[in-house]
């Protein structure tokens, strides 16, 4: 009886209550929804299947028999890092520096991803919002770690996931690479940044592959070990590219 009393009492309280409290209630209320939204969005995420291999890759055949470092990839929540729509969109933004020096960035830039394009196909797009891969001039932040003052580096590759308008999940990377980065640098680090946004995602032990973990002062061409594993990545199952379910 007592417990009765006292919800009625609260109920007449919130009803008499201002309207910052009001307020205050609908904003948790909104939460709360949005909350329920998102989780119920992960759930909805596609079951991860396999794409059919592009041609170029299904077509490359490794006569040295080198090997891979395909044990080195790192897929993420919702699988590889997979593109199934093709080509794939490279926007490289040119820099606010002067015209001749932003020109020369830009074609080195331009001359380096193409070198990726025998194993898949890439096509540039004029505007940044129409993009899959988005290459910038732009200082990288600094990379925190634990117990250690944070590491500046030159080069980023970074992944975004959205839903596309007809309900696929997908993904979008920007490569953000160091305005100090020129000459053979500036190649080695946009080989490598490309190579991480095809879905080479994690670093190779050889110091002859383009995704080697680190610089070094003559880099490499694409190698082999690094077609060898982006073959197999690209007979992965994953999320990306599948339509999301949705509740009914
Ligand atoms: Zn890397």
């Amino acid at each position: 009886m007592g417990l009765w009393k006292n919800f009625l009492l609260t109920l007449r309280q919130y009803f008499k209550s201002s309207q910052i409290t009001r307020l205050f209630t609908a904003l948790i209320f909104v939460l709360l929804l949005i909350l329920t939204t998102l989780s119920s969005s992960f759930s909805f995420t596609p079951q991860p299947k396999i794409h059919p291999l592009p041609p170029a890759l299904s077509n490359w055949q490794d006569k040295t028999n080198s090997g891979d470092y395909f044990d080195q990839i790192k897929p993420i929540q919702v699988g590889y890092f997979v593109w199934s729509q093709f080509p794939i969109k490279c926007y490289v933004k040119l820099p606010n520096i002067d015209n001749r020096k932003s020109q020369n960035w830009l074609n080195t830039v331009v001359n380096t991803i193409i070198e990726w394009n025998p194993y898949l196909p890439l096509v540039l797009v004029n505007k940044q919002e129409d993009a899959d891969i988005v290459i910038l001039q732009q200082t990288p932040p600094l990379q925190k770690q634990p117990g250690r003052p944070p590491r500046a580096r030159s080069a980023e590759t970074r992944y975004q996931i959205y839903t596309t308008d007809d309900d696929l999940l997908s993904h979008r990377f920007s490569i953000l690479l160091s305005p100090s980065l020129t000459g053979e640098q500036l190649k080695a680090s946009v080989r490598h940044e490309f190579g991480h946004a095809l879905g080479i995602w994690g670093h190779s032990n050889l110091v002859t592959d383009a995704l080697y973990y680190s610089q070094v002062r003559n880099p490499p061409p694409i190698s082999p070990r690094d077609i060898n594993t982006l073959k197999r990545i690209y007979q992965q199952p994953t999320s990306f590219g599948w339509r999301i379910g949705k509740s009914t």
